[in-house]
């Protein structure tokens, strides 16, 4: 089977006209999908989908960012790609010269994510799997030869990764079977978007408790003193036993974060999520250890699996939130999620955004069942809109995923939204005359 076509969309949803999604640095964010479709010479059409996230203006540079690797990737033989990821992803990340606009960062790295998820979409479809089985089945020498240890072995070396993959090789099957019976754990962010009034917020949270979730997450980061009387709502709202998490997006100076998260010590607050600058890495690890017994969480803006090495080896975060699309890959997630077990952090995936729930969940999953065997500390985010837009949406029960069957990293979007929603010209974008709502 060969690639015989990538093609590029750019989609955004205009969420920014009800402020879901809103935080203190993001304040009206379109979720988007720079969305890249796989095509192949397969007789039945199969082809791979994936895309990276995006939050409105600037999506098209991730297109174009796609658009710049297309040559590398047309044309290639399917079974080459999938059997030899790591030389695959190095191929585009250390493109000789698309490697200067990073490396390894920023839109390049983001376009790099969708190519790399549509391919491991197709792999898992072919193998008629949906991702996290194609991985549960994968031995660990497997697993270790589709990650890029270049950079991080001075911390975790593919010998220690497959040691640590064969530690719970022989019980998989047992937790594999635990997920499908309970789901993976999570929690909310959908009732404390920073631009809800708390009329809009008191009523979300109580949804939420009668839906059965146990952690809600508030955003934060604005006049401290609104900050305050926010996070005392909540906490009164959901009582002393369940889960308060907050977010601050990065607004605060190191200092700021200190003082600011002292105030919130009162209201028990399970952790602070991104108090400063992603690239702070020593900011971090100063806050963090001002602030226990809060712990720090961190690692949506984390530009790669170097920098999420140096914030494990200071023990600077005490979750770590990975990115499906910031990271290039599947494979770079599993570096990182190697490099948290054998720091002990737990991996509490980032899905604040269109399609990362349907992504993170096959991530956390595989989290679990291969790497971490733990739910201990682990809980997986979810924002319940924008679902009805993929053929197999994430469904959250009772608190949890559920563990997805189709084969593939869920990634297909319905036909009529790719239509509709297309920037600047569906109907939904073209109806105004600047292509904006
Ligand atoms: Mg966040």
């Amino acid at each position: 089977m060969r690639i015989i076509d990538l093609e590029v969309y750019d989609v955004r949803f205009p969420t920014s006209r009800n402020w879901a999604g809103s935080d203190a640095m993001n304040k009206d964010p379109d979720y988007s999908l720079a969305y890249v479709v796989l095509r192949t010479d397969d007789p039945l059409g199969l082809a791979g989908h994936g895309f990276t996230f995006t939050i409105g203006r600037g999506n098209e540079l991730c297109v174009a960012g796609i658009l710049s690797y297309k040559s590398l990737v047309v044309g290639q033989q399917v079974q080459d790609l999938i059997h030899n990821m790591k030389d695959f992803t190095r191929s585009l990340t250390n493109d000789s010269q698309l490697r200067w606009l990073g490396p390894e960062k920023g839109v390049i790295h983001l376009s790099a994510a969708a190519i790399i998820n549509a391919v491991w979409d197709l792999y898992a479809k072919i193998e008629k799997k949906p991702l996290w089985k194609l991985l549960t089945d994968m031995s660990p020498s497997e697993l270790v030869s589709a990650i890029d240890f270049r950079y991080i072995t001075d911390y975790l070396t593919p010998d220690e990764a497959t040691e640590l993959l064969q530690q719970q090789a022989s019980t998989r099957s047992q937790r594999e079977r635990e997920l499908l019976a309970t789901g993976y754990p999570a929690y909310t962010t959908s009732a404390g978007w920073y631009g809800y009034s708390d009329a809009q917020i008191q009523q979300l949270v109580r949804a939420g408790i009668a839906q059965g979730w146990t952690h809600f997450k508030v955003k934060v980061g604005g006049d401290i003193e609104e900050d305050v009387r926010r996070v005392a709502l909540v906490r009164k709202e959901i009582g002393p036993d369940r889960r308060l998490m907050l977010d601050a997006n990065q607004v605060w100076d190191v200092q700021e974060a200190i003082s600011a998260i002292r105030r919130f010590k009162p209201f028990d607050p399970w952790w602070m999520e991104e108090p400063t600058s992603p690239d702070d890495v020593l900011g971090y690890q100063t806050i963090a250890g001002q602030v226990a017994p809060v712990a720090l969480a961190g690692g949506e803006h984390c530009q790669n699996r170097i920098v999420f090495k140096e914030l494990l080896q200071l023990h600077a975060i005490q979750f770590c939130q990975v990115d499906a699309c910031r990271l290039a890959g599947v494979n770079e997630v599993l570096a990182v999620m190697l490099m948290a077990a054998k720091a002990k952090v737990p991996v509490c995936p980032h899905a604040g955004g269109v399609g990362l729930p349907e992504y993170v969940q096959h991530l956390a999953m595989f989290d679990f069942i291969g790497i971490s065997a733990s739910l201990e500390n682990r809980t997986l985010e979810y924002v319940d809109h924008l679902h009805e837009h993929f053929v197999n949406p994430a469904v959250v029960t009772n608190g949890h995923y559920q563990v997805p069957e189709v084969p593939g990293y869920s990634a297909d979007l319905v036909l009529r939204s790719l239509e509709q929603y297309q920037f600047p010209n569906g109907p939904v974008w073209a109806a105004t005359a600047d292509g904006r709502l």
